[in-house]
């Protein structure tokens, strides 16, 4: 589903280059479930946007479900990310004026999926989620772990093939942590593809897999299961 091939990010400035990724080699089947670990700056989030086709490496070549993403054109690329891939994020990244459910129609309106589809597929991620009585409050009015649900239907609301989560957990308490990767676990036991950056080992253990990225390399690769 992923092929990572000798990818290279850097920038420069007038006088040097700094190395963000280097030739990193990483290949992810579908129904996988990786996480990605390794100190702040160590280039995991910019990893993640690569293979989320939000940011484009220097170098290198990437095949996302077959396709060249190093190819593609902009245009493509937004609607590949658009209909493949769900995105959550450490902040939750809701839009605070928008209630539950609107946040969640959001990514289906951008779709073009009718009013009557849409809101049969989100009554089914409330009704999942158990957010029904929800509904119509804001994020504000929400604990971290509820926003981070509403993230999560947000995400997945689209049937997407692959969900990116960038430290999910690192903004809520552990508790509510757990009941988030127990439902991220859930969801790839029904066949999601997952890849999580995060820098909790318990929360890592949920992968089938652990990643270490050092300094922009690939460092190691445990096996976990
Ligand atoms: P991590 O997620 O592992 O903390 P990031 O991928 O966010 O790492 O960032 C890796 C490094 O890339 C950091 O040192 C960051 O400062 C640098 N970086 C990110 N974006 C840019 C940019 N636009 N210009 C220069 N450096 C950047
Ligand atoms: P936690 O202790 O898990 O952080 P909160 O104290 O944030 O939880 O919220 C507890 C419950 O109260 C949640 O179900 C949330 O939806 C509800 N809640 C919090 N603030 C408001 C509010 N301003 N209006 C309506 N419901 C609220």
């Amino acid at each position: 589903m992923i092929n990572l091939k000798k990818i290279y990010k850097y920038y420069d400035n007038k006088y040097e280059r700094t190395y963000i990724l280097k030739n990193v080699n990483l290949d992810v089947a579908e129904g996988d479930f990786v996480s990605v670990m390794g100190p702040s700056g160590a280039g995991k989030s910019t990893l993640l946007n690569i293979i989320g086709l939000l940011d484009d490496p220097n170098e290198g070549e990437y095949f996302f479900l077959d396709q060249p993403a190093h190819q593609l054109n902009e245009k493509k690329k937004v609607d590949f990310h658009r209909h493949h891939v769900g995105f959550i994020f450490q902040a939750f990244h809701l839009i605070e004026e928008m209630t539950v459910y609107e946040n969640i129609e959001t990514p289906l309106f951008y779709k073009g999926m009718k009013k009557k589809e849409r809101q049969a597929v989100i009554a089914d991620l409330l009704d999942r989620f158990n957010m029904v009585a929800k509904k119509d409050l804001f994020p504000q009015q929400l604990s971290g772990g509820q926003q981070q649900l509403v993230g999560i239907a947000r995400a997945i609301a689209g049937k997407p093939k692959l969900l990116l989560a960038d430290e999910p957990t690192g903004n809520l308490h552990h508790d509510q942590g757990k009941m988030i990767m127990d439902l991220l676990k859930k969801l790839n036991d029904e066949g999601m593809t997952i890849i999580q950056v995060t820098h909790n080992q318990e929360f890592a253990n949920y992968g089938k897999r652990i990643i270490r990225l050092t300094d922009g390399e690939i460092e190691e690769e445990i096996a976990n299961s």
